[in-house]
Order: C-alpha cells, then structure tokens, then sequence
C-alpha cells in the first residue's frame, strides 16, 4: 500500500534549483534511503514533505490526502513524523518524562497537566521506551545519557507522536559506525512492528544498502537513478556520477 506519494515536486533559492521534478513513492513498511552528496537536495527534499518548505510545484500525497499546502503541524496530525535534534528534548528531565511530554503535546493536552500528573501517560510512554530498549534507563536524567542513546529517545519520542511516515534526515550523525548501524537495525524492527514508512538519508553506503528496502539517488536535485540496493550498486551511472570510488562499492558488497 502506497504511504506518500511524491509528484514531482521542485524547488529554487533564488538561481539555485535544489530540487527538479522529483518524484517517488514510499509505502508502508517499507524503508527507502535517499542518497546523494553533500548540497545534492536531500534536506530540501524532505523539508517539501515534513511541511517547512512549500514546493514551487507538484504534489505530496499521504494516502491519497493532498497535503502539498499544509502546515508542518497539520501534517504531523496527519501522520508525517520527523525526529528532532537532541536540543530539542528537555535535557534537564529523565528518559521516560520526555516521551511523557511528547504524549501529552501530541494529544493537545496542557503542559500544565504536567507537574500535578507526573504520572500521566506512563504505561504508554514504557511501552515506547520498550521498542527502542531503554526500559533499563527509563528513569535516568537525559543529560547523562551516551549519544547513541539520545538518539534511540529521538526515536522514541518521535514514535509518540503515532507517525504513519517518519521521516529521518541524517539520523545517525555524528555517531560512531556500529552505533550507526545499531540505530538503523532498531528502525528496521520498528518499521517492522510498527508497519510505518521511514524515509532516511545516511552516509555510509554499508548501512545504505544494509537497512533500505529501496534506494533513491539524488544529484544536483534531479532523481538519478532509484531501485534496490543490489540494482543501485550495480547501476554504472550511479557508480560513476555519485559513488565514483567502486572499490568504495565493491567494499560493501
Ligand atoms: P543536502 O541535504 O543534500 O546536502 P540541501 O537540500 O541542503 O542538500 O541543499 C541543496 C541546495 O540548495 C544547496 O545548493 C544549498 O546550498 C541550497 N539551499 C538549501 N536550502 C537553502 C535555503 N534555505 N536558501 C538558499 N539555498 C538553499
Ligand atoms: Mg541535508
């Protein structure tokens, strides 16, 4: 079942074209990377589907809703998920607190409930805590959590807001390669149990072709080539305008 359907969808910065008619689908549970150098557009990309920038024209489509003109909020109502930097969770609180606040602002309710109801939403805000596996640190203070582990409470949180899509720009940045990896194994599992579409962008082609059930590959804003990890690999105009280095390729075969 299609989940989001991009029609092709372009943007400009003044004399910039940072997307040209790019179009794709992500279906449910399914995990699609989009590749690409740095500047190629992928930020641009899925800021036109999370809502932060309007596309100059095409469509977005979240099964079949139109939602090219709605609001980063609206979306997110509607099921388009994203996860946020570590500044933006409340370091000063436990692990199990933020996902609490995440439950409570996605149901609209006063954050003011918060300080007499430290209780609210707990069991669901475990039961989150559990598909990332921090149940062990549940109560632990965010400002002393490893990095790999802020980024499993991202997702977390992320979760809490019930995304049909999550969208996930560079998730892994900054972390270690095995954490990178670990990160994405969860999302799999997620994407699994949860039956939602993720679409990510990472840096490392191991993880790429490792985690993506689909691989699009963008240059210079434009859709240069997109199938299965096996066929991007092989793809020689992939090779030579992107990946250029095949031994880079043939490393993670
Ligand atoms: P990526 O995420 O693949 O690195 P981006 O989508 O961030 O690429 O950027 C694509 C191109 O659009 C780049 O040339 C970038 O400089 C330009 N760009 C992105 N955002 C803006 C903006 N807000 N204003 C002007 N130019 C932008
Ligand atoms: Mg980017």
């Amino acid at each position: 079942m299609i989940l989001l359907n991009v029609e092709s969808i372009s943007k400009s910065f003044g004399g910039v074209t940072a997307a040209r008619d790019v179009s794709f689908t992500v279906a449910r549970s399914e995990m699609v990377a989009l590749i690409g150098p740095n500047g190629a557009g992928k930020s641009t990309v899925f800021n036109m589907i999370g809502g932060q920038l309007k596309a100059d024209h095409g469509r977005v489509l979240l099964e079949n809703t139109d939602i090219t003109d709605a609001s980063p909020q609206e979306r997110f109502r509607l099921g388009v998920g994203r996860t946020f930097q570590v500044a933006q969770t409340f370091l000063s609180m436990t692990v199990i607190e933020n996902v609490q606040m995440a439950l409570i602002s996605h149901r609209h309710e006063s954050r003011r409930a918060w300080n007499p109801a430290r209780k609210l939403h707990r069991e669901e805000a475990f039961t989150l805590l559990e598909r990332v596996g921090m149940v062990d640190i549940a109560d632990q203070p965010c400002s002393t959590l490893a990095y790999g582990d802020v980024k499993r409470l991202e997702l977390a949180v992320a979760l809490a807001g019930e995304p049909r899509l999550l969208l996930m720009d560079e998730p892994t940045a900054g972390m270690a390669l095995r954490e990178r990896a670990a990160l994405m194994d969860l999302t799999s599992s997620i994407v699994d149990t949860m039956k939602i579409g993720v679409l990510f962008t990472e840096h490392d082609m191991d993880v790429v072709f490792g985690h993506a059930d689909r691989v699009l590959v963008l240059l210079r804003g434009k859709i240069i080539a997109a199938g299965s990890p096996e066929e991007i690999r092989n793809d020689p105009q992939v090779r030579q305008a992107y990946l250029g280095d095949s031994h880079a390729l043939a490393r993670s075969v």
